[in-house]
């Protein structure tokens, strides 16, 4: 098969941006091989020369702040702001890995005969699939912790979002990152990524997006026994009770569900309230949603800008147009070119609603009333996903015991922030399989080797 352009879009005004080559299976087999040939040179870097390559690459990201969150502002419609942090938190991630070659500390386990010690051994040829909604911070958090631990990467970028991904790939070989030891390969899922899964010489794939698509993937993985990262959907409780700060629960949960315009697999779009509060609180959002600043997202004010292409924008919008499903209340969005949606607050019938189970994947949030305790935790936990959560109560004793009930990987009381490049982040059920960042990661680009060495003949 010949390699194809494919029209980079920019969702601000659903013109063409570049167009970009898209690699076919032969060009994924020749990047897998460069790879497997770079491992043997990778892997014999010295621990404190690995770090010291990967802190160049941080600091070459560092300084290509601008250039590359203007590029995904371009390419991804994400307001400047948060495409600033975005960048810098993968400067900040290969920063945070840099450290670990040195620290990649075996055990030394006491047994009869002899001495027995563990050695954390890279895995191979890593593949790495983003997606398009946060296409630098996912990059880093697969590529960082591999190529710290000793691995080689061929990275695939989702076909709508390769710009920045190229760019810092670029970063990485001025920095100094010996070739074949990180590749970005732009192509399709079906046919890079696809390829990637089945080749025998990937030892492991990092895998962000969409249960449907990580679900298949395994089973694709599975006749090579194949290590998998799964990160995957989200559909997550925004919880909220009576003796909560309700004006900062209300006021804070348009940014929870609404950032990215909701393409966020963190995304609070559950919203749970006490009844004897929810009209209360429903009060409190309505002018909190209208506030919302959406529109151009180079401008430093905006807070939201537009849906990633109009097919998706229609695939939200099927959610609202629901029968079932009462509109509360919108806040506003530009007409014209650009695929903008008004962020959107509804009201389900019934917690068996589509809106209500299923990811949305944009900037519609669904409300509905809980009693006690007891039926929070069941209604967030009456879904197949978990991912995050926010709980919010002045009651330290609920707070914890809540955090321990929801069924979610990544959970916040009185906020909503849930990543840290230094915490690990990742999902229950089918939110996901494994954890990125935090100290631990590199166990999951690493085998774990024991090795005897008898002292007795
Ligand atoms: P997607 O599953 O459609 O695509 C993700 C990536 O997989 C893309 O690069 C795509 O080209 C590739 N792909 C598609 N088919 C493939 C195949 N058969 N084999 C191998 N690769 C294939 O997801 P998306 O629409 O790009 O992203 C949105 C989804 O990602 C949402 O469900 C969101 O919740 C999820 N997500 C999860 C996290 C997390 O950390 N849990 C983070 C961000 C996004």
């Amino acid at each position: 098969m010949a390699s194809t352009s494919y029209a980079v879009i920019d969702p601000t005004t659903g013109s063409p941006l570049i167009a970009v080559e898209q690699a076919d299976v032969a060009q994924t087999d020749l990047a897998v091989e460069a790879a497997h040939r770079a491992l043997d040179h990778w892997r014999r870097v010295s621990p404190a020369d690995r770090g010291r390559l990967l802190r160049g690459f941080a600091d070459a990201v560092g300084e290509a702040i601008e250039e590359l969150a203007a590029l995904e502002v371009s390419n991804a419609g994400h307001t400047i702001g948060n495409a600033r942090w975005e960048a810098g938190n993968v400067a900040d991630v290969l920063h945070y890995y840099a450290a670990a070659p040195e620290r990649a500390f075996g055990r030394q386990i006491p047994v009869a005969g002899g001495v027995d010690i563990t050695f954390q051994e890279p895995l191979g040829v890593v593949g790495v699939i983003v997606p398009w909604n946060f296409p630098m911070p996912i990059f880093g958090w697969g590529v960082a912790p591999a190529l710290a631990a000793g691995n080689t990467v061929v990275v695939k970028p989702a076909e709508l979002t390769p710009l920045t991904a190229v760019r810092i790939g670029q970063l990485a070989s001025e920095a100094g990152i010996p070739d074949g030891v990180l590749t970005v390969l732009p192509g399709k899922g079906s046919v890079v990524g696809e390829r990637l899964v089945t080749h025998p010489l990937v030892r492991k794939i990092c895998f962000t997006g969409s249960t449907a698509v990580g679900t298949r993937l395994l089973a694709t993985a599975a006749p090579q026994v194949k290590r998998v990262t799964l990160e995957l959907g989200g559909k997550s409780a925004n919880i909220i009770f009576a003796d909560s700060d309700l004006e900062q629960a209300a006021a804070s949960a348009p940014g929870a569900v609404f950032d990215n315009a909701g393409q966020d697999c963190c995304a609070r779009s559950r919203i749970l309230v006490q009844a004897s509060v929810y009209d209360r609180f429903l009060e409190l959002l309505e002018p909190a949603v209208a506030a919302v600043q959406v529109g151009d997202p180079g401008a430093q004010a905006t807070d939201m800008g537009p849906l990633i292409s109009a097919e998706h924008r229609d695939r939200v919008g099927g959610y609202v147009a629901d029968d079932a499903v009462e509109v509360a209340f919108r806040g506003t969005a530009p007409d014209g070119a650009g695929f903008w949606y008004p962020p959107t607050v509804v009201l389900p019938h019934a917690a068996s609603d589509r809106v209500w189970r299923e990811e949305v994947f944009g900037p519609v949030v669904a409300v509905l009333p809980f009693d006690d305790e007891a039926e929070a935790v069941a209604m967030a936990n009456d879904s197949e996903l978990g991912l995050s959560g926010s709980i919010w109560t002045n009651d330290v004793g609920r707070a914890l015991r809540v955090a321990r009930a929801v069924e979610a990987g990544n959970l916040s009381v009185n906020s909503h922030a849930s990543v840290r490049y230094s915490t690990p982040f990742g999902g229950y059920k089918q939110s996901g399989l494994g954890r990125e960042l935090g100290p631990d990661a590199l166990e999951a680009f690493s085998e774990i080797k024991n090795v005897f060495i008898a002292t007795e003949r």
